[in-house]
């Protein structure tokens, strides 16, 4: 979708994308939320500042940084558009299986920051399971055949590609892996999003209709599509997501310290900040946002460090952060009062963000099920609910 460009993702892209966040992204995110329009222009100028192609290896002239760079980007993004920050955040968790098995054409569109792509894992059948889909993979006359009903797709009308999940089409396992052309023939045309949050991320549902593919758009095994979700995708798409949180909780903290210090109550002679239980309110928004922060950090250095807690980190770190991102931003609504309920402060646009991490899969009831079974040595999968 986009022209191209020549980006490369030098020491200083922190300040490029401090840059367009103050000039280009955050001026415009309340238009993108109003009018639950794509944010075009944000994704275009972050692939030229080379953002789009920062996790990219250097191998294909991309940034080659770190989970850690890309938490930080989306964190950020996320404090200023919402809906900015979930479509470079899919299109990150996809670029996990894309570096590792796409062709190279591709992987160095992605680092010029002329590719997007994005993941289509949930499917009407299966639901939040991502992990069973029920959407098909033919074989038929040297080539494969692709028919699914995914669900929700983020960006869907505006990526380029889809990494998308299917039945493992003769082998063994649960699932296999396709790099499929968002403008292949028996797609259908993705419709307009109107959610309560999000509302410029255009996640709409895509079925595929004997949608022809050649074998070699298979990413990985037949049957190894499981594998690859879990130790390539999950772990990036858990931090991004509890960054993507962490974001809204900064964000609306630091609007309430400003709002609560600067509004005062004339009678009184005392600003809301001097009134006791509204600190404590803030106090708990603040710890909340602390707490969260603390855990993505050791998230972070457990993966770094492959320490033998890391997965369960990787778990637990999504649901903590959106439910402490749902309870600091029902705090703000509170103790901000009737300009919070208004859309000035930009508080409520937060709340309904806020709203989508616990139910994008592995929901958060999904990860407390599989946290529980980690934690008391049972298998993550019951065969039954994966079938
Ligand atoms: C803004 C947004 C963007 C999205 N983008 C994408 C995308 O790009 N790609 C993609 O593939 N998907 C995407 N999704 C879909 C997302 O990942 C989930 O699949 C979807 O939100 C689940 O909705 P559902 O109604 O199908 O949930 P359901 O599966 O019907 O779940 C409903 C409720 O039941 C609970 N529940 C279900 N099963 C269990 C269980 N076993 N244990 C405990 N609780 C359970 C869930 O936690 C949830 O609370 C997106 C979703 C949103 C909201």
């Amino acid at each position: 979708m986009f022209a191209t460009v020549s980006a490369s993702v030098s020491a200083d892209y922190r300040e490029a994308l401090d840059r367009l966040i103050t000039d280009v992204i955050a001026p415009s995110a309340q238009q993108v939320d109003q009018a639950g329009t794509f944010p075009t222009q944000n994704i275009q100028a972050l692939g030229e500042a080379g953002i789009l192609g920062l996790v990219s290896s250097t191998d294909v002239g991309g940034g080659g940084k770190t989970l850690r760079d890309a938490a930080e980007v989306i964190e950020q993004l996320a404090g200023a558009c919402g809906s900015t920050a979930m479509v470079v955040l899919m299109h990150y968790a996809a670029l996990t299986i894309l570096e590792q098995h796409a062709p190279r054409e591709i992987r160095q569109a992605i680092a010029q920051g002329r590719h997007l792509s994005t993941l289509a894992f949930s499917e009407a059948g299966s639901r939040s399971h991502f992990w069973a889909p029920q959407g098909t993979a033919t074989q038929v006359d040297g080539r494969v055949q692709l028919d699914a009903q995914k669900s929700w797709v983020t960006a869907a009308a505006e990526a380029d590609s889809y990494v998308w999940s299917s039945r493992a089409m003769g082998a063994d396992g649960r699932m296999t892996m396709w790099l499929v052309p968002s403008k292949s023939s028996g797609l259908s045309q993705p419709t307009g999003f109107d959610g309560l949050g999000l509302r410029g991320n255009g996640s709409t549902p895509v079925s595929a209709k004997s949608v022809e593919l050649a074998a070699a758009a298979m990413l990985g095994a037949d049957g190894g599509g499981l594998d690859l979700a879990l130790t390539l995708v999950l772990p990036t798409f858990q931090v991004l997501t509890a960054a993507f949180s962490l974001g809204l909780m900064e964000a609306v903290t630091a609007e309430t310290a400003t709002y609560l210090s600067g509004t005062r109550l004339a009678h009184l002679d005392r600003s809301l900040a001097q009134q006791p239980t509204v600190r404590l309110d803030f106090a708990r928004m603040r710890l909340e946002t602390d707490r969260t922060r603390a855990l993505l950090l050791d998230t972070l250095a457990a993966l770094e460090t492959e320490r033998s807690d890391a997965m369960l980190r990787v778990l637990e770190v999504k649901a903590a952060a959106a439910e402490a991102a749902l309870a600091v931003t029902d705090l703000a609504m509170k103790v901000c009062g009737g300009a919070a309920f208004r859309k000035e402060l930009g508080i409520e646009r937060r709340f309904r963000d806020a709203r989508a991490a616990r139910v994008m899969a592995p929901t958060t009831d999904a990860l407390l099920d599989f946290i529980g079974r980690a934690t008391l040595g049972l298998p993550l999968f019951d065969e039954a609910v994966a079938r």
